[in-house]
């Protein structure tokens, strides 16, 4: 079952490399392991898979915790973990310097919380910022409004972060290409970040399971893709 979902996912991402004219290296896929166990994420990863994407900080130490137990020490160690869920600035220290990179960073608040424990752990901490591109009240990353200001402060006053990108979660889910003018507003501010700022910002982090083809087409390099590997998630269990 992950098998098969696992390559016609591989099979998709391919086709849509394809079809945008690029190249496949130029994307990372992540797969999204939340909620779901580590006997699958080590299923997955047997598979060649090594990106994978956790929401919640608790829950992602615990999963490589046990990993880590599970499997040789070179395979485990060999996993790239990416923080793609909002972190409270209280949560800091838990995840500075343990994640390979953080894809929410949404606040200056945030960004000092982080660096400061990056700074005292003596570690470098690449992140994203994470933009509410649908404007959404209830949803957390910056307003567009407010990326370039949150941009500077970190280029400015965060030298153990290394700003390298945006990632954006549209107001629509798995509804395909409704979603492609938000992955492009987020191309388009990466742009706009870049000269203004001077900033190299290669990374776009954006595209899900119902949605990635046109996140690839609009120059995604980070897909992040859950359901359409692992199966639907069972529900989150709340403390
Ligand atoms: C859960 C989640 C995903 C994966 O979503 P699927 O629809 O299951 O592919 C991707 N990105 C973020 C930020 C998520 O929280």
């Amino acid at each position: 079952m992950l098998g098969e979902r696992y390559e016609k996912v591989m099979e998709r991402l391919d086709r849509a490399v394809q079809a945008a004219g690029r190249k496949r290296e130029e994307i990372t896929l992540i797969a999204v392991s939340k909620l779901h166990p580590a006997e699958m994420v080590a299923e997955v990863a047997a598979l060649g898979q090594v990106d994978f994407g956790e929401n919640y900080v608790q829950e992602a130490l615990e999963k490589r915790e046990t990993l880590d137990n599970m499997l040789p020490l070179e395979r485990s160690a060999a996993l790239r973990w990416h923080m793609i869920g909002h972190v409270q600035s209280r949560k800091a220290a838990q995840v500075a310097g343990h994640f390979d990179l953080v894809h929410t960073l949404d606040s200056e608040r945030l960004a000092q919380a982080l660096e400061k424990r990056c700074a005292q752990a003596g570690v470098q901490q690449r992140v994203l910022i994470e933009v509410n591109v649908g404007e959404e009240s209830q949803k957390s990353g910056v307003d567009r409004k407010n990326l370039s200001a949150l941009a500077d402060y970190v280029q400015a006053s965060c030298p153990h972060l290394e700003l390298q990108g945006l990632m954006c979660i549209p107001p629509v889910f798995d509804a395909g290409e409704a979603a492609r003018p938000y992955f492009a507003l987020l191309r388009t501010l990466a742009e706009k970040l870049r000269s203004e700022a001077g900033l190299s910002l290669p990374h776009l982090s954006m595209g899900m399971s119902g949605d990635f083809e046109w996140a690839v087409m609009e120059g995604a390099t980070f897909v992040r893709v859950g359901t359409d590997i692992f199966g639907p998630r069972p529900p989150k269990k709340t403390a």
